[in-house]
């Protein structure tokens, strides 16, 4: 397979990013000129893809994320990326990874679940595949692929949240991607809600993530069946009776044949979603907010909480447009198809 344009220009010296339109906008050629391949770099898995301009994933594979050596975890982004370029004809390596980014792409500054702490990873990539490789925050490459190609098609301004374990979040400003002065922005997840509140592991008290997560559901869910085990018959029965084995899609499942425990507790995380919403309406006032990760697989029983609670606790609610709340639409590809098309500008 050859590549159908003029090699882009290194996407090695493209900073600042200039604005680009997303798929609804119309393609400039550079945005669709051959195949990349976009890697997920995260503390489990490595998740890699070839990708087209038109974010559609041709071929794709997936490895463990190698213990804590960040030689072992460069090693694995290579030996993906070779055997993905054996069979197909790729010009760049895109790297969504678990960290905090610099600016220029390129160093991992600080991984909270991996060894990287200061990590040129960008050069360590491309020293081996000898491909031009950019490196960015993997929820900021979700949002991307959100934005280009899935629930914020058509979308100027969105904030795109990961919600699993904690919050991952990526935001959308005028057709650009917000990265911040030192590339760390957009971590919203650490917005604090509640001072003095739980602990979180960024070493602050009280972050957002602390409350509207996949963690903050489990914890929901356990303490209401140590304190009642008879409203949590449900839940418990999910989880074959053991408190602390009770999961967030045990939860999920609970609250889907209708057992109002679990409904409870989705929808204090769903109302701790909307609360922070509000918050950044207040800053960003986007048009769209894009709700993935584990936790949104519980759908409207999420989301209408979070709406709600959203509209109510808007700056000026009631006297404003109010931004769509939807479901992102990429899944966990997002990250990969997201890192690929991050490679091409
Ligand atoms: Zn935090």
């Amino acid at each position: 397979m050859s590549i159908t344009g003029p090699l882009p220009a290194s996407p090695l010296s493209a900073s600042p990013l200039p604005p680009v339109p997303n798929a609804a906008d119309g393609e400039p050629d550079r945005r669709t000129a051959g195949l990349t391949i976009g890697v997920d770099v995260g503390g489990t898995k490595v998740a890699a893809g070839v990708v087209d301009g038109a974010g559609t994933v041709l071929a794709a594979l997936r490895r463990p994320t190698p213990g804590h050596s960040s030689v072992e975890v460069a090693n694995t982004i290579a030996d993906v990326v070779a055997e993905l370029s054996a069979a197909y004809d790729v010009w760049a390596v895109g790297i969504g990874a678990a960290g905090w980014i610099d600016a220029d792409r390129s160093r991992v500054i600080f991984a909270p679940n991996l060894a990287w702490r200061n990590e040129p990873l960008r050069d360590e990539v491309r020293d081996r595949v000898g491909l031009p490789v950019v490196v960015e925050n993997d929820a900021n490459a979700t949002a991307w692929a959100e934005y280009r190609f899935g629930a914020g098609r058509g979308r100027r301004d969105l904030v795109c949240l990961t919600v699993g374990t904690g919050i991952g979040s990526g935001i959308v400003v005028g057709g650009e991607l917000f990265r911040g002065a030192f590339g760390i922005g957009a971590e919203t997840g650490h917005m604090r809600m509640v001072p003095g509140g739980h602990l979180c592991g960024c070493g602050n008290h009280g972050c957002w993530e602390q409350y509207a997560s996949g963690r903050a559901l489990v914890r929901l869910a356990r303490q209401l069946a140590a304190d009642d085990p008879a409203a949590a018959t449900v839940m418990l029965a999910a989880s074959g009776g053991d408190i602390d084995g009770l999961t967030g899609p045990d939860v999920t499942e609970a609250a889907r044949k209708g057992d109002p425990a679990a409904l409870r507790c989705l929808t204090e995380v769903g109302h701790w979603l909307g609360e922070g919403m509000a918050s950044l309406a207040a800053v960003l006032d986007p048009d769209r907010y894009v709700i993935g990760g584990g936790v949104s697989d519980a759908g409207e029983l999420l989301l209408g909480p979070a709406r709600d609670r959203f509209a109510e606790t808007m700056p000026g609610h009631g006297h404003r447009p109010m931004a769509e709340v939807v479901i992102a639409e990429l899944g966990n590809q997002a990250g990969l198809v997201g890192a690929a098309d991050l490679a091409r500008i």
